[in-house]
């Protein structure tokens, strides 16, 4: 719906200053966006509020997935920035003190009780590396093992510790409370450690009054690979969020992560977004280097929904040049992913919707081998039987059709799914038989679909919604002749 050609593999792209003005954002999502994600690390909430208000004009069938903090630790104030060496032995204080090259601060309500000797501190996503030799009353002294350049408010990760502040923190509150009454599709959750996270977030969520928004936990720390299962039965949908999991974990274990992460997604049709670097030399220069491409690409093989953007939209020089190359190499792979085998997908705490899926999956590959013009289409309230066939990739486009409008936006996340949103609030109460042919009329009459189109429809019942689904295999010009 975002973009009117039928996309496979999802983009995120994140706004920020190269990118939230309403020419470049109707730019981008021409070039291939499907989901803008607004960070709320930076910027106002009156800049938010705006940014909000330009999506929605320019284009109202766009996706928006807001994305909270959570307890990212950074270094406090540095007067001058400046290079760590090695073996140089520094002191690190909790309080906010004015940092030099002998001493500086970590702000972080709990960080002296945190932190124990021989931990180890990474900076500035981990160039700068520092082991706690000794603790003192109101500082510790590390001794930099791995130097480089420091300065004001740098990214900090301390992998071995525990870490007291829980996502949401209070400044996450307030971001919250702005976000409930903005009502975007998806709400990201930094730093996520446990299911009890996910659900804090969503009750506050459910009390500022919004249970409607989709919750994205965002994977970047060991504790939350530990507890990846129950993380993922209750959110929506994940973030492999590689900037700071690859700090956190050796990197050569990230794409061993990335693969299994995104594999259990796809078990249960949540969507995943791989995020982070994807095509990080593209913030200084017009092209993507081709161990970039190969990332993009490997992530689609890899089976994930969406790829993201984040600096190379929004500070980057060449926003618009990095989505178009980003759409280019992610729809290439879609076309040619290597059939799945659907037992390897099947899940056990799914049952009738997904046989409906692997028989979809099944009669797609019929028609695809009879030469047919097939299609997939998909009559939906909310988007689960969407999922049920989406996550095995059929071999078949799969248009949605549905006359709501959040669920319309939130299918903009799901690989290979192209949502279309009817304008018609009696739709669902009609004859079964009126509402697949105005649904067919309709994709006729926006050009999703041609006359000679075979289309395989499945259709939730109103009556039976857990147990009733209709699965139809229609000649388009017969409906349309009637
Ligand atoms: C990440 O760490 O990969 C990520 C997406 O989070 P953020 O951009 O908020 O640091």
């Amino acid at each position: 719906m975002s973009s009117e050609k039928l996309v496979k593999t999802k983009i995120v792209a994140t706004l920020g200053p190269a990118s939230n003005n309403k020419a470049t954002i109707k730019r981008l999502i021409d070039t291939g966006v499907d989901v803008f994600r607004l960070n709320f690390s930076h910027g106002t909430h009156e800049q938010k509020t705006e940014t909000f208000k330009i999506i929605r004009e320019v284009n109202e069938y766009i996706g928006i997935m807001c994305d909270i903090q959570g307890p990212k630790i950074r270094v406090g104030t540095i007067k001058e920035p400046f290079i760590m060496n090695v073996n140089q032995k520094i002191k690190i204080y909790e309080e906010n003190i004015e940092g030099n090259e002998e001493q500086f601060s970590i702000p972080y309500d709990g960080f002296l009780s945190d932190i124990n000797i021989g931990d180890l501190i990474f900076i500035n996503d981990g160039i700068i590396r520092i082991e706690i030799k000794s603790k003192e009353k109101d500082h510790i002294i590390g001794q930099v093992i791995s130097g480089g350049p420091i300065s004001s408010n740098k990214g900090v990760n301390i992998p071995s510790g525990e870490l007291k502040q829980k996502v949401p923190t209070k400044k996450d509150v307030e971001d919250m409370k702005l976000i409930a009454k903005l009502d975007p599709e998806f709400l990201a959750i930094s730093f996520v450690g446990t299911a009890a996270d996910v659900l804090n977030v969503k009750k506050l969520m459910q009390n500022f009054g919004n249970s409607e928004i989709k919750l994205i936990s965002k994977i970047e720390r060991p504790i939350a690979l530990k507890n990846f299962g129950q993380i993922l039965n209750v959110s929506d949908g994940i973030m492999v969020a590689r900037g700071d999991l690859g700090v956190e974990i050796s990197p050569d274990l990230v794409p061993v992560k990335q693969k299994e992460i995104i594999k259990q997604c796809n078990i249960l049709g949540k969507p995943v977004i791989t995020a982070t670097q994807m095509l990080e030399s593209m913030t200084i220069n017009p092209i993507p280097t081709r161990a970039e491409a190969n990332d993009v690409f490997n992530a689609v093989f890899d089976g994930t929904d969406a790829v993201m953007l984040s600096g190379e939209t929004a500070m980057g020089k060449f926003p618009i040049q990095s989505v178009s190359y980003m759409d280019r190499i992610a729809n290439t792979a879609s076309e040619i992913i290597p059939p799945r085998d659907p037992a390897d997908f099947d899940s056990e705490k799914l049952q009738h919707t997904q046989l409906l899926g692997r028989g979809i999956l099944d009669l797609s590959h019929q028609l695809v081998n009879l030469n047919y013009q097939g299609k997939i289409l998909v009559i939906t309230r909310k988007g689960f039987g969407c999922r049920m066939i989406s996550k095995y990739r059929p071999p078949l486009p799969i248009y949605a059709i549905t006359p709501f409008k959040r669920t319309a936006r939130e299918l903009n996340l799901l690989w290979g799914v192209m949502p279309i949103h009817i304008t018609d609030e009696n739709f669902f109460n009609q004859p079964v038989e009126d509402i697949i042919s105005q649904a067919v009329q309709y994709a006729v009459d926006h050009r999703h679909f041609e006359l000679n189109n075979h289309v395989i429809i499945l259709l939730a019942s109103r009556k039976y919604p857990d147990f009733g689904n209709l699965v139809g295999f229609y000649y388009v010009k017969e409906i349309i002749e009637k």
